[in-house]
């Protein structure tokens, strides 16, 4: 996934085993900016899956989903990872990859930069002190400003889905996305 700094084994010769390993739930500006950026479908990487948590529903009282990459049955990888060589290869998408990803493996504890535990780079990999620290602060903010605004996204959809009769479909979804309303972006408070 590939964050601001560099990391002391390397992410180059990792052959991304975070892009292999992990279910990547992406927000509504993540979406937006990917398919944007690289002028692909939205269909054509995200993937609904259900989830326990608050979600984005299809029909009234359907079951909530979250949004996610797709990855290749096979191997697990995301489908937008390049293989390049043996053992190595790239986010084909680099430019515009989700938040989550530039922003790993980091999180953000008592408004902090840190390091996340037991992450798939292996221990010692990453060393605070040669990272770019105000880089990834900066990045994990946007990222809490996104899922702020995914959240009244959410809300603002199961709004309107609860109030028709008709199920939606994933490309529904997809669209609404895309160009949210303005009362989805302004309205409901977190
Ligand atoms: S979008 Fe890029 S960085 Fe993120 S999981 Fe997929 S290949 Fe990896
Ligand atoms: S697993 Fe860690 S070292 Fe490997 S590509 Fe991902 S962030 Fe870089």
């Amino acid at each position: 996934m590939n964050g601001s700094g560099a990391n002391v084994a390397g992410c180059a010769d990792c052959g991304g085993k975070c892009c292999r390993s992990y279910v990547v739930g992406v927000t509504a500006r993540d979406v937006r900016v990917l398919a944007d950026g690289a002028a692909m479908d939205p269909g054509d990487f995200v993937r609904l899956i259900d989830t326990d948590k608050e979600g984005f529903r299809l029909r009234a009282g359907g079951p909530a989903k979250k949004l996610c990459l797709q990855r290749i049955p096979e191997t697990g990888a995301c489908v937008l990872l390049m293989e390049i060589a043996s053992g190595k290869a790239r986010c084909g998408v680099y430019a515009h990859r989700p938040l989550v990803c530039s922003n790993f493996p980091t999180s953000l504890e008592n408004g902090g930069v840190t390091i996340r535990k037991n992450m798939a780079c292996g221990p010692d990999s990453w060393n605070l002190a040669t990272m770019d620290l105000p880089a990834y602060r900066r990045d994990l903010i946007r990222d809490e400003e996104a899922r702020a605004e995914h959240r009244k996204i959410m809300r603002a959809w199961n709004k309107r889905v609860d109030a028709s009769s008709r199920e939606a479909t994933p490309e529904d979804l997809y669209e609404y996305l895309m160009n949210p309303p303005l009362e989805a972006e302004q309205g409901h408070k977190d």
